[in-house]
Order: C-alpha cells, then sequence, then structure tokens
C-alpha cells in the first residue's frame, strides 16, 4: 500500500501522531478535524496514500465506494442524517487543499450556505 513518509495524514494512520479517531477498518480512518469548522467535522481518509481527488485511477473505484459509504454510515451514526450534513473533498490549490492526502471532510451540525465560499 502507498504510503508517504512525510504525510500528515499517512502519519495518523499508521498511529505515528495522534487523533481522535472515531472509525477505522482496514481501508479507511476517520478523524476529528483538529481545527473544526461545524459542530460536528470529522476527515474520512484512505489508509494508501492518494495526494489529491485528480490522482484518482480506475483502480481506486472501490476504495473510493467505500470511503463515501463509511461517509454515509457515520452520518447516521453521528445523527446528522436527518437534519442534513455537507461532505467536501477540496482538489488543489485554489479548491485550499492543505494536506496532500486524499479525504472526504463530513460537516454537520448548523446549516451551510451555497455556493460555499
Ligand atoms: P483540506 O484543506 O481539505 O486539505 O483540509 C485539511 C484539514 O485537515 C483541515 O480542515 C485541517 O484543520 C485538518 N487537519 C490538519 N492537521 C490535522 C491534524 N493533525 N488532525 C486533524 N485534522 C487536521
Ligand atoms: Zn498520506
Amino acid at each position: 500500500m502507498d504510503r508517504d513518509p512525510d504525510c500528515l495524514f499517512c502519519k495518523i494512520v499508521a498511529g505515528e501522531i495522534p487523533a481522535d479517531k472515531v472509525y477505522e477498518d482496514e481501508a479507511c480512518v476517520a478523524f476529528r478535524d483538529i481545527n473544526p469548522q461545524a459542530p460536528t467535522h470529522i476527515l474520512v481518509v484512505p489508509r494508501e496514500h492518494i495526494a489529491r481527488l485528480d490522482a484518482v485511477q480506475e483502480s481506486h473505484r472501490a476504495l473510493l465506494g467505500h470511503l463515501l459509504e463509511r461517509v454515509a454510515h457515520l452520518a447516521r451514526e453521528q445523527g446528522l442524517a436527518d437534519e442534513g450534513f455537507r461532505t467536501v473533498v477540496n482538489c488543489g490549490a485554489s479548491a485550499g487543499q492543505e494536506v496532500f492526502h486524499i479525504h472526504v471532510h463530513l460537516l454537520g451540525g448548523r446549516t451551510f450556505r451555497w455556493p460555499p465560499g
């Protein structure tokens, strides 16, 4: 499995840097964002290092499907499903991507605006 020794989220996945983990399995890890933008703000990341959404290949299809299914599961588990929630995948500099290990933001517990800033 791909790993980048300098990547913050690879280190969290490996347990080398602490994180407030809420879920993990053989393919992904979910933990609370250190700088939450909503009452619930969780990041769901694959264990495999994929830098960004536009690096995704056909071979990642099942993994990405798994990530989104787990986001839906977490949203239900965290009690966000009835009111609604937002999922975000930032890709690249102008989208504001700061950590170059693909992750799905799961945000809930407040009302969101559209279009986003
Ligand atoms: P993005 O801008 O989409 O790359 O989002 C990166 C997210 O990672 C931001 O919301 C940060 O607050 C969050 N983050 C950065 N470092 C940590 C950390 N050590 N633990 C948890 N979340 C982090
Ligand atoms: Zn990584």
